[in-house]
């Protein structure tokens, strides 16, 4: 006969799971009906959760014990227009942990850089000659995320002041814009060894930091700039082929993956789509298209 779980023990596992459901990661529990507690520890230490934690985030176990109600800072959600209608990927079951618990009251992209320092959190400091932190209008409207720095960034301490850079230069005049009126910025901030694209551990330790750049600037639209930056933002694993140039979100804002400019050099036949895509964002910025 199986043996009943002693009231004691019930007890500790209900505070404990209605203290996850006040940060809003029940979610993650979900499929382990009663599972022990023991159990659910484990499963916020999973690569998947892990890669949106973030290094302030307490460890007990792993999360803080409850003392009394938990009081979260968590910003409410900005209003997103209803046209052009936005889908979502399949990706993930709720708000992440990230999502819930770490965005930071009062922010600014000094902090962020100040926090930041001279970073040696994951192994690309070890290469890299300069951060590239991200440059433009601390208010735009537009951002650019794109994978991380190449070797002219690496000299300069820009990010896309390469070749690649330099169409993308193009890309946003024929908006009708100018660099300074967007912001521009990378997944990883350190250039990655002979331009490899940036590794899980590299993207899931400088990500954040990307994150906070994104919620201090609060911009209308986020263009990802190829796969990297795509599914770091989407938390998917799926080819950027299959949601280039649809309306997506992150954190309730308007997001769309196009090529990166770097795929554009390799593949010019590829600009169309691209201009497709430049003017979808055109035309939420209410920018005016050119006849010519
Ligand atoms: Fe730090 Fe990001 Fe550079 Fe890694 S890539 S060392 S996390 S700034």
């Amino acid at each position: 006969m199986a043996e009943r779980i002693p009231e004691i023990l019930q007890k500790k596992l209900s505070d404990r799971l209605s203290f996850y459901d006040d940060l809003g990661i029940r979610l993650f529990y979900r499929d382990r009906g009663s599972a022990a507690l023991h159990d659910s520890d484990k499963a916020l230490e999973s690569p998947a959760i892990a890669h949106f934690s973030t290094p302030g985030l307490p460890k007990e176990g792993i999360l803080p014990k409850p003392a009394g109600k938990p009081v979260l800072r968590v910003t409410a959600p900005v209003a997103t227009p209803v046209s052009p209608k936005v889908a979502s990927l399949p990706v993930a079951a709720g708000p992440s942990l990230f999502e819930a618990v770490d965005k930071i009251a009062n922010d600014t992209l000094l902090k962020v850089r100040e926090n930041l320092g001279e970073c040696t959190r994951c192994k690309l400091h070890s290469t890299r000659h300069t951060i590239v932190f991200g440059d433009g209008n601390p208010k735009a409207q537009l951002v650019f995320v794109g994978e991380g720095p190449g070797a002219d960034e690496d000299a300069q301490g820009l990010p896309f002041v390469g070749r690649a850079g330099k169409l993308l230069t193009q890309m946003i005049e024929a908006m009708g814009l100018q660099r300074k009126d967007v912001y521009i910025c990378n997944v990883v901030k350190c250039r990655p060894p002979e331009n490899r694209q940036p590794e899980e551990d590299e993207v899931s330790t400088c990500s954040p930091f990307l994150f906070r750049q994104i919620d201090v600037i609060a911009p209308k639209v986020i263009v990802c700039l190829g796969a990297v930056a795509a599914k770091t933002l989407l938390q998917t694993n799926r080819g950027i082929s299959q949601f280039r140039g649809e309306w997506l979100e992150f954190r309730g804002r308007k997001l769309l993956a196009t090529y990166h400019p770097a795929y554009l050099l390799r593949n010019p036949p590829a600009k169309s789509e691209v201009w497709k895509d430049l003017q979808k964002v055109m035309a939420v910025l209410g920018l005016k298209v050119k006849k010519s």
